[in-house]
């Protein structure tokens, strides 16, 4: 177990925020984290969980623990269905590294996912999301520590309550209370590539790949190419990704804007519902590339926030408030940021 006292956070967030904490710990078992939660410096702070920082604002230092899992291992478990595969994989290893792995070893289902930062064990906590698929369709369960008392639980996936960018980890009742120790996931042996989303068929055909031909790695390689087109690094520049979630609204609301707009892009979710890129929406207030001192808004997707060098959370903070003012005023949608404030 590493413990630090004073810790800089600038390089465990990705928009390179500098605030710092109190005590951070990073814990390499189950003993290690049951041990910490009986020290009497954690009880009386508060704690915060954090995976790879990558959807993160801090808008002050934080009086408090952070923790950090260093629980990376992934063993197959047994499964009684000869076409799947069921795998326990540690909370603190790399999305990605998984994701990269898992198609390595001809075990499929997340490739949609391919590239996405962070932690598996925030992957459940975010149920992420891309290119139509979503972490939580994969999930079978997820095996936690309860920051408080303890307790070991394993949430199985009907109790994780999977929905767009949420998970019962989210609620207001569960939030901060549990650390994602374990993800166990349900994969294919055989591949079925997830083409729903129509930028993927788009990319095939210029491609020239036909669906039906389309390799594990192909379908990979073409989602990554497409994200480091649109998306910035943060490596370069500061970001946590989307900043905003996708407003879902009614189709009334919908059929209102229809009438003012040669082209409103949308996604149909049900009958009553379709859901709006956010990314439209903050483009059509003429926000696409604007900034306001330190912070702005992303100059080819206006979804994500940058830091521009030294901003402040509280920077960020603001110029997503006057984004989220105007979409208000001209559209009447409210759109709620995706990141988690702390
Ligand atoms: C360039 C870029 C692109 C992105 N693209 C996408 C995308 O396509 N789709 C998408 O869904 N997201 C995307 N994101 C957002 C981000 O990658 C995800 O939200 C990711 O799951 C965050 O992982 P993390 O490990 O960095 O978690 P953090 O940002 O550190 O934490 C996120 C939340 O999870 C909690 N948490 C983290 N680890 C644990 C744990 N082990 N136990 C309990 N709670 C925990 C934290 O308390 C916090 O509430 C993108 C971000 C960036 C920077």
């Amino acid at each position: 177990m590493k413990i630090k006292e004073n810790q800089n956070l600038r390089h465990f967030n990705t928009f390179g925020i500098d605030a710092s904490c109190r005590l951070m710990v990073e814990y390499e078992s189950i003993k290690d984290l049951l041990s910490f939660i009986k020290d009497i410096r954690f009880r009386n702070l508060p704690h915060l969980h954090i995976g790879e920082g990558s959807n993160l604002l801090f808008l002050k230092d934080y009086d408090g623990v952070v923790l950090r899992s260093a629980i990376r291992q992934t063993r197959q478990l047994q499964s009684d269905r000869p076409d799947e595969i069921r795998l326990q994989v540690g909370g603190g290893l790399k999305w990605d590294t998984l994701v990269a792995s898992t198609l390595r070893h001809g075990w499929y289902g997340l490739e949609n996912l391919s590239l996405i930062p962070g932690t598996v064990g925030a992957a459940a906590v975010q149920n992420i999301g891309a290119y139509g698929a979503e972490a939580g369709d994969f999930i079978e369960s997820v095996t936690c520590i309860n920051l408080q008392t303890g307790e070991r639980r394993t949430f199985a996936h009907d109790e994780c309550h999977y929905a767009y960018r949420h998970s019962y980890f989210k609620s207001a009742e569960a939030w901060g209370q549990w650390a994602v120790i374990y993800v166990n996931l349900r994969l294919s042996r055989h591949f079925t590539p997830n083409l729903s989303y129509g930028r993927l068929r788009e990319e095939l055909e210029h491609r020239s790949l036909k669906p039906e031909q389309v390799t594990p790695q192909q379908l990979r390689d073409i989602i990554i190419d497409i994200r480091r087109s649109k998306l910035p690094d943060p490596r370069v520049q500061g970001n946590a990704g989307s900043f905003f979630k996708n407003p879902i609204v009614g189709r009334d609301v919908y059929e209102k804007l229809v009438k003012h707009y040669e082209r409103v892009p949308h996604f149909e979710v049900d009958d009553t519902h379709v859901k709006i890129p956010a990314a439209w929406l903050i483009e059509q207030c003429g926000w696409k590339g604007k900034s306001m001192g330190t912070a702005a808004v992303h100059d080819v997707q206006p979804l994500v926030l940058v830091n521009l060098g030294g901003a402040k959370g509280r920077d960020i903070a603001e110029l997503s408030e006057a984004v989220r003012h105007d979409v208000s005023e001209r559209f009447g949608i409210d759109i709620q940021p995706e990141v988690n404030f702390i």
